[in-house]
């Protein structure tokens, strides 16, 4: 698979993929047909023109989205993705994503995505910090700290982050809660960088158990080598997990003796990839999606796992770390070869859990210690797994399909 194959299936698929998920777990629950179309049409959806002056004096127009998915629960919440692949229907799918995934944790928030179609590798930092600024004022009458609270997502970080609470604070007075994932200096939260790679390696400390699998002796393969991927790795590794392939957009790399997540890491810092690291060989995406290993982490785009590679994935459990890495299609492949499919709005909602930590200590002007983060980040998930497990024990249906069943009940 090529990147902009990958990628331009991603843009297709989100969308559909989280209303495919939602009307299986509907029609199992008999939910009512005029209620289901309330919830998953989308509450509000914006998109804006991104003017800005690039460094050699060129007016370039980028695209911003926002869609706010649902906000029943509470104030709407949501990544801000930078991507040549973001458009309204991708961003559309995620908001749907988020909006599960905080009712599947049990968090006071609704759903929302938004993004940015721009490629950030061509972009100085002037010009991501003017991106940013000028996106923030787009869309500044719909966001707020009881409205609507961005966050980090593929290819936008802290950094990110606090450009975008200054600019909304310049027209709002001081109003860190306006986003999460910011730098700690100004008002983020500890264990919110490493949140989602640690979510992931406490839910999957749960399904070992369940699913008789000893860490010890696992063996993980993980797509995608950045914030999600890179944590992922370094969590799993501590349960005592061999990482034995990772990769990124430009390519993978095997050792089945294991690698050192911390190793590849410096290596990825000065390189700009995990390619070339010391100790392995150089695989393709593809070739890392059907590694031989115990579990499969997808941590990079959606839509990766398809009809056309589900059949080669050697893996007994796969962990989505990313958003809607997996297609309808491949998901029930998956589900007759007695693959067990961990789904994303369980498997990578520890995200989501410390911002929404980070956003109460905003508002409390009070900040937690890193262990009372991670002691709460690991009650809230493994609460959200074992409801899962056991529905999807006590109805004989998959993980996925309980995780939406809860969600939307
Ligand atoms: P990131 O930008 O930090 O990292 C993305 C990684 O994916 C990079 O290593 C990149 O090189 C790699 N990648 C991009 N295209 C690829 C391709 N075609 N093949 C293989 N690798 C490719 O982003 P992230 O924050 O780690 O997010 C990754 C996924 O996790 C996304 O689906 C995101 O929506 C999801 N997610 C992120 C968070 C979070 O807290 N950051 C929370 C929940 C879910």
């Amino acid at each position: 698979m090529t990147t902009s194959e990958g990628q331009q299936e991603s843009a297709v698929r989100s969308y559909q993929i989280a209303n495919s998920q939602f009307d299986v777990a509907a029609g199992r629950m008999g939910l009512d047909r005029d209620l289901g179309v309330l919830i998953k049409t989308p509450n509000f959806e914006m998109k804006a023109e991104v003017p800005i002056r690039m460094d050699d004096g060129r007016l370039v127009v980028f695209i911003g989205y926002r869609v706010q998915h649902n906000g029943a629960r509470g104030p709407h919440k949501g990544g801000v993705r930078y991507h040549p692949d973001v458009d309204m229907e991708e961003v559309t799918g995620l908001a749907a994503l988020m909006t599960w995934k905080t009712a599947l944790v049990n968090i006071p928030f609704g759903g929302a995505k938004g993004g940015v179609n721009c490629d950030p590798k061509g972009l100085s930092a002037r010009e991501l910090e003017l991106i940013t600024r000028r996106f923030t004022l787009a869309i500044d009458a719909v966001i707020g700290p009881y409205h609507d609270i961005p966050a980090p997502d593929v290819n936008t970080n802290a950094q990110v982050m606090s450009w975008m609470m200054d600019e909304y604070s310049r027209r709002h007075g001081y109003s860190p809660a306006v986003v999460t994932g910011k730098p700690i200096s100004l008002g983020g939260s500890l264990g919110r960088e490493a949140a989602t790679g640690r979510g992931c390696a406490i839910v999957l400390r749960e399904a070992a158990r369940d699913y008789g699998l000893d860490l010890k002796k696992a063996t993980v393969a993980i797509q995608g080598f950045g914030n999600v991927g890179s944590h992922a790795a370094r969590f799993l590794r501590a349960e005592g997990c061999r990482i034995v392939a990772v990769s990124d957009a430009q390519g993978g790399i095997a050792n089945p003796d294991g690698l050192d997540p911390e190793q590849v890491l410096a290596h990825a810092r000065n390189a700009g990839t995990v390619v070339g690291a010391p100790h392995a060989e150089t695989i393709s995406n593809q070739e890392l999606l059907a590694f031989d290993c115990d579990v499969l982490v997808p941590a990079a785009l959606g839509g990766v796992i398809t009809r056309s590679n589900a059949g080669q994935i050697k893996a007994k459990i796969i962990l989505e770390g990313a958003n809607a890495p997996t297609t309808p299609d491949a998901d029930a492949m998956l589900g007759r070869r007695g693959v067990i499919v961990i789904p994303d709005i369980l498997a990578n909602a520890g995200g989501v859990t410390v911002s929404y930590f980070e956003w109460t200590q905003n508002i409390q002007q009070f900040s937690w210690d890193e262990d009372h983060v991670v002691a709460e980040l690991t009650k809230v998930l493994t609460r959200a797994y074992r409801e899962v497990y056991v529905l999807a024990q006590k109805e004989g249906v998959s993980l996925r399909t309980a995780a939406y069943m809860i969600a939307v009940q």
